[in-house]
């Protein structure tokens, strides 16, 4: 016998929540979901971000992607509701590069100066939240130890870590998905072709925003950006890569 329950867990199965920056990862991995799932909604927070031009750029992306009869088929239909949580106060209690104007460096901790401690457990611990009210069980977020500035909390141990414990926390079983963790930059951009052909690609590139210092002056043959920063060097780096076959 089919009960409600299962029919509600079964719609929980089907449906995601992506953490969408408005950034190559992110919007690739909402992409990745899309394909995957009937129901998808997007994430981001407002932290103070420097580049909070990124916040802009969500809903440029989201706009091509819900546009119908897009290349990218039914994806339109398959986009949900989109939240915004204000965490101004992580500015508040961090001091970093990445919060308020100061030179992007690498510290005694051997960590880029953008590093904000506790950003992504903050963001995983919001997103089961909202999740578990949206009825949702998968959290899809775009951490990567493959190709990346070495923060702690984008490793593949720290997201397992945090799945036992929001899946306990909440007394329901929550699956953090990361399809990037162990893909460079370049696969990245492979993994947007796969996706949604060239013209996905396009969107990511032209939409999508990196830069740390949120710099959309010049569109670069792999987007915007200062072209100096950590941010833009991986993206510049694995443009190359990808761009070369
Ligand atoms: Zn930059």
């Amino acid at each position: 016998m089919v009960t409600a329950a299962d029919g509600a867990d079964k719609a929980a199965g089907r449906a995601a929540l992506v953490l969408f920056s408005g950034g190559q990862d992110s919007a690739t991995c909402l992409a990745w979901a899309l394909a995957r799932y009937d129901r998808v909604e997007t994430l981001a927070f407002d932290y103070r971000q420097r580049h909070r031009v990124e916040l802009d750029c969500r809903h440029a992306v989201r706009q091509a992607l819900g546009a119908r009869g897009a290349s990218w088929g039914d994806w339109a239909d398959r986009l949900g509701e989109d939240h915004l949580i204000d965490l101004s106060n992580l500015a508040a209690i961090s001091d970093t590069a990445l919060t308020r104007e100061a030179e992007i460096r690498m510290t005694d901790a051997g960590l880029p100066s953008t590093f904000v401690p506790g950003r992504n457990l903050l963001f995983f611990v919001y997103a089961a939240a909202i999740a578990y009210r949206r009825g949702i069980r998968n959290i899809v977020g775009g951490m990567c130890e493959t190709d990346y500035s070495g923060y702690p909390d984008c490793r593949d141990d720290t997201i397992k870590a945090l799945q036992a414990a929001v899946s306990l926390g909440l007394d329901r079983r929550m699956t953090l998905h990361t399809p990037l963790m162990w893909r460079d930059k370049a696969a990245t951009w492979r993994l947007a072709e796969e996706l949604g052909g060239k013209s996905f690609v396009e969107l990511v590139r032209v939409e999508t925003h990196s830069c740390y210092l949120g710099d959309r002056a010049t569109l670069h043959p792999w987007g915007y950006g200062c072209s100096q920063c950590p941010a833009c060097e991986l993206r510049r780096k694995g443009w190359r890569e990808y761009a070369a076959g």
